[in-house]
């Protein structure tokens, strides 16, 4: 076992949290010590859900264990459904109580509820999170959707004439990155190509739609990680396909349309949706220098991170330089991804060692999970974040999906926003020298007339310098006009920090808050401008 501070993946029991929190009417009892209650927090604070998750611990303590914590768990159980009232339940243990071995499945069975018991089994040591939840989301298909599936070779049913295509979107969860968007995006493309969703499940789903899903035509697969495994046995026990293509991206989006319109027995030339993305060509459009060549490294679960290489190369320019996974289930799909790129796929589940590659590979962004913008912020590296796990920020007030035509402007905005600064430095290098460009110099749109001869000639950049190259004359008292007053007014005296502290300021603002804090200093008598006034003044002025 490894202590770690961050991790990219809780314990398999969070995720099957996450599948019955995303779930309508179905409750989960876990058998866990007082402490891992916290996990609620994560429902609560970080997605911002207005109720608790539907889970009841036993919360059991240190003194409980030489006693009968199986009763613990029966009590736990039986006042849940009775306070409640679930359509199913599923009962599970997390890691601490997996070492007690009181068998949960077994414990309700002998409850004999009038529910559907689902029991779980996530071997807590072995697994992780996305596991979990791919587990219990098949767990609970199979035991709900299972009675109904009909006999081993029988034939789908042919669509009645004139019915509308139908399909399920299967896989967001609740604490997932951006599903809640994602699921809308792809439900308006999908009614407008003509083909009705069914049922989205877990997300919104009840007991009673689980047990109807395999009556939908064929099936969306958003993400792999929760749902292929679900997908996989719907579409051996009831004969329905499902979707490979992952729609983030016009390109991929533009395929996922062709596939759809083919398990839809759509005419492959059913008209586009009118929303067409603005991301291509505003991708060309857009000045070279945020784009072309741009070194990305990039991080993230294993369908948001091909996605996003795919996107980054084809869709903006930019040229792969690292890409990696925590994912170890689907480490082979990165690794081939990687290989089309020409890196080597890191797979792990330690940032440190991401950590190290981003610092190794000096990229110019990186895309990442909320470990890689910590990681990205420490070395000073522009960064957006494209993968959970997720932080409150992930979860935004306004609509901002990854996928569809919407998700691809999304993209396009998170990814680029963040390399501007980029182009400030740029700006700044390029003019440093410009005799335009310098503090006396008046705005330029008032024409060369108005430009005051600056106070006295530039003064070569130094070597180890930055910051452009323009004079900062007022080191001694001097008289200048005030704008706001006709009587000249002596000028304070710089300190040599705060004259230091000025030069940190851009060129382009430089001479306004020169001037500012010495009319400021002026106004309040001030003989000596510290580093402290400067910021008074920039206080004052900014109310
Ligand atoms: S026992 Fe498992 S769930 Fe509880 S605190 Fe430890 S790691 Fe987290």
């Amino acid at each position: 076992m490894q202590l770690t501070l961050w991790t990219y993946e809780g314990p398999p029991h969070v995720g099957a949290m996450r599948v019955a929190t995303a779930l309508d009417d179905v409750h989960y009892v876990l058998h866990a010590p007082q402490g891992d209650t916290y996990a609620d927090l994560l429902f609560t604070m970080i997605e911002r859900l207005p109720r608790r998750p539907p889970v009841t611990y036993t919360t059991f303590q240190a003194r409980d264990l030489g006693g009968d914590t199986a009763e613990l768990f029966k009590t736990a159980c039986s006042q849940a459904f009775e306070r409640f009232r679930p359509n199913a339940m599923l009962v599970g243990a997390s890691c601490t109580a997996e070492l007690i071995q009181d068998d949960p499945g077994g414990l309700a069975r002998a409850l004999a509820l009038p529910i559907p018991v689902v029991p779980l089994e996530l071997p807590s040591y072995q697994r992780k999170e996305n596991w979990g939840a791919s587990e219990t989301f098949y767990q609970v298909v199979r035991t709900l959707a299972g009675p109904r599936a009909p006999a081993p070779g029988t034939p789908r049913p042919a669509r009645e004439p004139g019915a509308k295509p139908c399909c399920n979107l299967l896989g967001p969860t609740a604490l997932g990155f951006r599903h809640r968007d994602d699921v809308r995006e792809i439900t308006g493309l999908l009614n407008e190509l003509g083909i009705e969703v069914r049922t989205v499940a877990p997300l919104g789903a009840s007991a009673d739609d689980i047990a109807r899903l395999g009556e939908a035509d064929f099936n969306v697969v958003l993400y792999p990680e929760t749902a292929q495994q679900a997908a996989g046995w719907l579409q051996r026990f009831f004969g329905q396909p499902f979707t490979k293509t992952i729609p983030i991206g016009v390109k991929a989006t533009k395929a996922f349309i062709a596939e759809v319109l083919q398990l839809a027995g759509l005419p492959a030339d059913t008209p586009l949706p009118d929303a067409l993305s603005r991301s291509p060509w505003y991708s060309r459009s857009v000045d070279s220098t945020y784009l072309t060549g741009k070194r990305v490294f990039i991080f993230g679960d294993a369908t948001h991170a091909i996605a996003a290489a795919r996107v980054a190369t084809e869709e903006m320019g930019f040229t792969v330089v690292g890409l990696g996974t925590y994912s170890r289930e689907f480490a082979r799909d990165v690794r081939d991804a990687a290989k089309h790129y020409g890196v080597e796929a890191l797979i792990t589940d330690d940032y440190l060692e991401v950590e190290a590659k981003v610092a190794e590979l000096h990229p110019e962004l990186v895309l990442g999970t909320q470990m890689e913008r910590h990681i990205a912020k420490r070395l000073g590296v522009p960064c957006a974040v494209i993968s959970a796990p997720v932080h409150v920020q992930d979860f935004p007030a306004r609509y901002s999906p990854q996928m569809g035509f919407e998700g691809a402007n999304v993209l396009f905005d998170s990814w680029v926003h963040p390399l501007m600064m980029g182009l400030e430095e740029h700006l700044l290098t390029m003019f440093r020298g410009d005799f335009e460009f310098h503090d006396g110099a008046a705005a330029s749109h008032l024409g060369r007339a108005a430009v005051p001869p600056p106070a006295a000639a530039p003064a070569p950049a130094a070597e180890s310098s930055d910051v452009p190259a323009v004079a900062e004359t007022a080191t001694a008292a001097a008289t200048v006009a005030a704008p706001a007053a006709s009587a000249p007014i002596t000028v304070a005296q710089w300190a040599p920090d705060a004259q230091k502290e000025l030069q940190k300021i851009p060129f382009f603002v430089r001479g306004k808050a020169r001037r500012n804090t010495e009319r400021f200093a002026a106004e309040r008598g001030l003989a000596t401008i510290t580093v402290e006034t400067l910021y008074d003044a920039k206080a004052h002025f900014g109310r």
